[in-house]
């Protein structure tokens, strides 16, 4: 076991959470790659926990409490468990007294993953795409984790709230020209619903390109929790997408720094090989 090629571990929470985020030299964490079932076995065994709950992503605003192994499918390898429908958000009980105490993972690169703990245990994991955040059905996945709680009994000044390393403003926008003036629908939207720092031109290439506008979408996700009434709010401000890289390497496509980027995988070699690269965010009990 190798702990110096995980990307980062930290506990969250005051103690009571530890989240694992893999990067590149830990390599990627994808099932259809050919090797998932060893990259599955080392975050076992690196995080300690037996059984690893990964639910179905698809940008959706879903949020399904899990309450034991009977609602989950059998994913790809042993141990490895799905949620049988689609739901970018999960919440488990790091105690195992009300839901399924059961380790969480999202398999990202530039998504920020959101958690929420409630006063009894129960810890909701969030897919935290712009999507996610901020979805054409007009709902928020943030928003849907908060009403849980409030239909469990629990104040929003009761719960914490904290988003993880994400693709910062600095690097993540939307910038195709074909969609100027729906993207710029979108930023008054943000400026007017969240404060006018949720939104500043891309510095960096790719995104930097035709005029990007950059979304702080860790910061949407805050003000989201914070308008809710939550007040224990955590922002980590490290970018997936230029942390652990140089400038002259910026606009090179597959250039990576500490973490795998959708935005620096070059798509060609996306769709060759059916999958993109994938770091593993993992969230469980200490
Ligand atoms: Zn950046």
């Amino acid at each position: 076991m190798n702990l110096n090629s995980t990307g980062k571990q930290l506990d969250v929470f005051d103690g009571k959470a530890r989240v694992l985020h893999t990067g590149t030299e830990f390599g990627c964490v994808h099932p259809s790659d050919s090797n998932f079932a060893n990259q599955f076995e080392r975050i076992r065994e690196i995080s300690g926990q037996d059984r690893i709950l990964a639910q179905k992503l698809g940008f959706n605003t879903k949020v399904t409490p899990i309450s034991g192994i009977d609602e989950l499918e059998q994913g790809k390898v042993e141990n490895f468990f799905r949620t049988p429908i689609v739901s970018d958000g999960v919440v488990v009980s790091l105690t195992g007294d009300t839901l399924m105490k059961i380790a969480v993972m999202i398999m990202n690169a530039d998504c920020g993953t959101i958690e929420i703990l409630a006063p009894n245990g129960e810890i909701a994991v969030l897919h935290g795409g712009f999507d996610n955040i901020d979805n054409k059905d007009g709902t928020s996945i943030v928003g849907n984790a908060i009403k849980y709680f409030e239909q469990k009994g629990f104040r929003p000044q009761q719960l914490k709230f904290r988003v993880g390393e994400s693709a910062q403003a600095c690097c993540y926008g939307l910038n195709n020209p074909a969609y100027q003036s729906q993207n710029e629908a979108r930023r008054d939207k943000m400026v007017q619903d969240y404060g006018s720092d949720v939104v500043r031109p891309v510095r960096n290439l790719p995104r930097s390109e035709n005029g990007g506008i950059g979304f702080d979408v860790s910061l949407i996700a805050a003000r989201q929790a914070d308008l809710a009434g939550i007040r224990d709010i955590e922002v980590e401000g490290l970018c997936t997408s230029c942390h652990g890289l140089v400038s002259s390497t910026m606009g090179t496509l597959d250039s990576f720094g500490t973490w795998y980027s959708n935005l620096r995988e070059n798509p060609v070699n996306t769709k060759t090989r059916g999958y993109g690269m994938r770091n593993a965010v993992v969230v469980y009990s200490r």
